[in-house]
């Protein structure tokens, strides 16, 4: 049997998905807060069908359907052929984009996921210690870019939480990169994101364990860099996976509050992290549940690249997500993921907040940063960086 993602694979999950009753149809959550029956899944498996077989000639406008999926996953679940529009999406993105046809808002995007990689990465040093910085240690932290741009706080509550959970002394990873290369995947522009995996997987192998704290970097590192022939040597643990292992050190001051926690959808459906960030927050709080969660999850609009190509919609996603939990009254929402933490955050209305799964049960517990966690420096110890304002974000 043919891999799903083969040349015949591909065009095999497109024929099946182009004389499909459309069974998945509901799933969709960009054909849903966006209203526009082309971005239903089968209708655009059908578009990149068409596209694929010279039915219709390439052109930004005929490939304009691609780019209006966040790779959720969320189809899949309900598709009896087990088929994979989000993945075989992507790959017609790459057709388009190696066309000339690409997305207009994402002709020059290597040069700017570069630049702006390596601003986070110089930014990671501001706000860290120099003696937390390294990837020369046993486990070692990769918060990724949105969690390092949009909320770099959080990185000293995650560590502080670490101390607390391990002995090993975790080290944020100083490799000069803040991503695992998933944007240039889903861009369209897979070479650039070979090469940039390669450098994070040889970056990162001196660590025997990376906790990695975006949705979307845990199933890039584990699943993509392995399709593409890259091999990671370290094991990739995202931060509820690596704290619920750790559950008899995690801290367990119960407040009594409830929170609802939010599923990233990369890590529910394509890593199968479900039940690990509930057994961490069980700790601490009592864990309620959206009408979608789990496996079922709804994706937040922060994949994909649709904050870039269709900002609207993406920010409509956030916002309906959070709608379920304002007519419950409000409340906190807790997630484990940079992007979705921003998206939802910056869509939140009134009574519901968001916050990352590190930060609250850090402040829930009343941890205390360390202080060579916070960059206070101990006596001794090397002067960090002046902290700088955050600069305009170049992404999600
Ligand atoms: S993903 Fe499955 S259910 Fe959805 S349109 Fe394709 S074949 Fe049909
Ligand atoms: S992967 Fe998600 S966004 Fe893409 S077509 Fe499927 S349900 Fe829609």
């Amino acid at each position: 049997m043919s891999s799903p993602f083969s040349p015949e694979g591909v065009a095999k999950q497109l024929d099946y998905c182009t004389y499909c009753p459309k069974m998945c149809r509901l799933a969709c959550p960009v054909s849903n807060a966006s209203a526009r029956e082309t971005l239903i899944p089968q209708a655009k498996m059908d578009t990149l069908n068409q596209l694929r077989r010279g039915r219709v000639p390439w052109s930004e406008p005929a490939a304009e359907p691609l780019w209006g999926c966040t790779g959720c996953r969320h189809c899949t679940v309900y598709c009896e052929h087990d088929n994979e529009p989000g993945l075989v999406l992507f790959s017609g993105r790459a057709e388009a984009t190696s066309r000339g046809v690409g997305h207009p808002r994402l002709t020059d995007y290597p040069a700017r996921f570069r630049n702006r990689d390596e601003r986070l990465a110089e930014r990671v040093r501001e706000h860290v210690p120099r003696d937390r910085l390294g990837a020369d240690t046993t486990v070692t932290f990769f918060p990724g870019c949105d969690a390092i741009d949009k909320a770099p706080e959080g990185i000293s509550k995650a560590l502080s939480l670490f101390d607390a959970a391990t002995d090993d002394r975790v080290q944020v990873a100083d490799i000069g990169r803040a991503c695992a290369g998933y944007p240039l995947l889903a861009a369209g522009y897979p070479d650039m994101f070979r090469w940039h995996a390669a450098k994070v997987a040889g970056d990162l192998k001196r660590a025997r364990t990376a906790i990695v704290g975006c949705s979307a970097c845990v199933y890039t590192m584990r699943t993509q860099y392995a399709a593409e022939g890259i091999n990671v040597s370290t094991e990739v643990l995202s931060v509820p996976e690596f704290l619920a292992d750790r559950i008899s050190r995690t801290p367990k001051r119960n407040r009594g509050e409830s929170v609802y926690y939010h599923d990233p959808c990369y890590l529910s459906r394509y890593a199968g992290v479900v039940e690990a960030p509930r057994r961490v927050l069980a700790q601490i709080a009592d864990v309620r549940e959206f009408s979608w969660s789990g496996v079922d999850t709804v994706c937040c609009g922060g994949g994909g690249m649709l904050p870039k190509t269709m900002p609207e919609t993406a920010d409509a996603m956030a916002a309906q997500r959070l709608r379920e939990i304002a007519q419950r009254g409000g409340g906190t929402v807790v997630t484990s993921c940079g992007t979705c933490s921003y998206m939802l955050a910056r869509n939140a209305p009134r009574g519901v907040e968001v916050t990352d799964l590190h930060a609250y049960v850090a402040d829930a517990a009343g941890a205390q940063p360390s202080p060579d966690a916070t960059g206070d420096r101990a006596p001794g110890a090397e002067p960090s960086a002046p902290k700088r304002p955050s600069s305009t974000s170049d992404a999600p």
